[in-house]
């Protein structure tokens, strides 16, 4: 795989050597070797830096088996001897025909050859229900809500559980810089400003006795530079897309951000500079004082007086009856 080196340094900016990747927005190149050990040192900086592990602690991470996700247990997995806390990874059976079960088979394979543990968990377990089973009730109901709202908001939920059930401290994901980008983008459109005091490379330290804190080691690495250390690391993922994101709002944002960075580069990074100026702004303003209380059916931290898992069991059918009151 080429990484479009194209018009730019034909050198190594270290050594010298045949370059793979390219910064764009700072214009050098580097080589195998040199951008391999460069990732690498970005995200243990990262995470020292940034304090997002503490000595003795049991970290979940939580693995769709995409190149990110990997990415971070792998890292992680590395990191641990050096760094003194133990990683185990949590995968989610969505029950998404032709997709999940593809991924969760490269993702026992690859959890083997790395010597992680595993842990799988299933929509099936914890609603009764796959996500195929629930697009159909979309569907009756004229999709008032997309796939991935559901399939995000039961997500979280049951990695939630499962890390608290197993006694980890913290849960990390494989959100990358563009995948923060995007969902800045998306809560600017949406006018979500609490979202934006709340998210970040560390969320939830002290907020609910029930949440366990989401720390985001790769935080600061591109998507395609993420692309570029898997391929070369020989971290394998199938490449099968889950046939429900064509509904998701989010794929348009990332393919408009994508557009804009590849005419004027450096596009990315000024939108991540925007978004911590604010939310650090947010952070000290009646947004940032968000309390999180306790979903009065489940117990989960939530939002509101009724989570968003819940609200989705009773609007799906799921679950017991609820009285709803108007909440998402
Ligand atoms: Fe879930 Fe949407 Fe991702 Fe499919 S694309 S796995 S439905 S969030
Ligand atoms: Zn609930």
């Amino acid at each position: 795989m080429k990484f479009n080196l194209g018009r730019y340094a034909m050198k190594c900016f270290i050594c010298g050597k045949k370059p793979v990747y390219h910064y764009s927005d700072f214009s050098f190149s580097l080589c195998k070797r040199h951008f391999i050990e460069w990732f690498e040192k970005r995200v243990f900086e990262t995470i020292r830096r940034f304090k997002l592990i503490n000595p003795g602690e049991l970290v979940a991470v939580a693995v769709s088996g995409g190149k990110d996700s990997l990415t971070t247990l792998y890292l992680l997995n590395r990191f641990s001897k050096e760094l003194n806390f133990d990683v185990v990874g949590i995968a989610v059976d969505e029950g998404i025909k032709g997709y999940r079960e593809c991924k969760l088979e490269a993702l026992r394979k690859f959890a083997d050859e790395i010597n992680a543990n595993l842990i799988i968990a299933s929509f099936k377990e914890y609603f009764g229900a796959t996500l195929d089973d629930m697009v159909q009730v979309l569907k009756e109901k004229n999709f008032e809500y997309k796939p991935c709202t559901i399939c995000g908001v039961f997500r979280r939920y049951v990695i939630n559980l499962k890390a608290r059930e197993i006694k980890a401290s913290k849960v990390a994901t494989g959100h990358n810089l563009d995948d923060e980008i995007q969902v800045f983008v998306m809560n600017m459109l949406r006018a979500g400003l609490r979202n934006i005091a709340r998210e970040g490379i560390i969320s939830g330290l002290h907020e609910h006795p029930k949440f366990i804190p989401r720390i985001k080691p790769l935080y600061f690495c591109r998507e395609r530079e993420v692309l570029a250390y898997s391929i070369l690391s020989g971290i394998e993922t199938p490449f099968v897309e889950c046939s429900y994101v064509v509904h998701a709002f989010r794929d348009k944002i990332r393919r408009w951000i994508n557009k804009v960075e590849s005419l004027n580069p450096g596009v990315k990074l000024n939108l991540l500079v925007s978004k911590e100026l604010i939310s650090n702004l947010l952070r000290n303003s009646k947004y940032g004082e968000g309390v999180i209380k306790t979903c009065r059916v489940c117990g989960e931290p939530s939002s509101g007086d009724l989570c968003k898992a819940c609200f989705f069991k009773n609007y799906l059918g799921l679950g017991t009856s609820i009285v709803l009151r108007r909440e998402m």
